[in-house]
């Protein structure tokens, strides 16, 4: 049975590190595929559109993410494009809460398209082109692969 994982908080140095990539080997085996499992679980009690694994404590490139009503799971993600447009629009973080245990909302500026391929839980190839929230959520779990906070690119002043 997949267990829910405590999601360590801002601030916290392993949220701010890079992470290492995941090899073909981890990937299949059984504790990483439990992990994957694990950490969906954890996302979805704690309602969030995605956990990156620095947030589990874990610097590794892994991402998961619910949208549509789907799970899609993201192995050494890579953006290989963006587009020249950007929006703003609110962004919180599980790992980032006020001082009453709070997820704190604010304005982040992202590119509105993005390509990224990854590795899929069974460590094939995929490419998933992405757009608005979609593109969002992916933006801002690759920053915690990078050891970027959200509130490191908070607009200030909104145009
Ligand atoms: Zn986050």
């Amino acid at each position: 049975m997949p267990k829910q994982l405590p999601i360590i908080l801002h601030p916290n140095s392993l949220l701010r590190q890079k992470s290492v990539e995941v090899d073909l080997e981890m990937i299949k085996s059984p504790e990483f595929q439990g992990l994957l499992l694990d950490m969906e679980e954890t996302m979805k009690k704690k309602d969030g559109a995605g956990l990156a694994a620095p947030q589990i404590a874990k610097n590794i490139r892994v991402i998961v993410i619910f949208h549509d009503e789907k799970t899609i799971f993201l192995i050494n993600p890579k953006i290989t494009s963006k587009s020249w447009a950007r929006e703003i629009e609110e962004e919180g973080c599980l790992s980032v809460l006020n001082d009453k245990g709070e997820i704190i909302y604010a304005p982040v500026e992202r590119h509105k398209k993005v390509s990224c391929v990854y590795l899929d839980a069974q460590g094939a190839k995929q490419k998933i082109r992405a757009e608005k929230i979609l593109a969002r959520i992916i933006q801002h779990e690759v920053d915690h692969l990078d050891g970027i906070l959200f509130i490191d690119r908070i607009v200030k002043n909104k145009k």
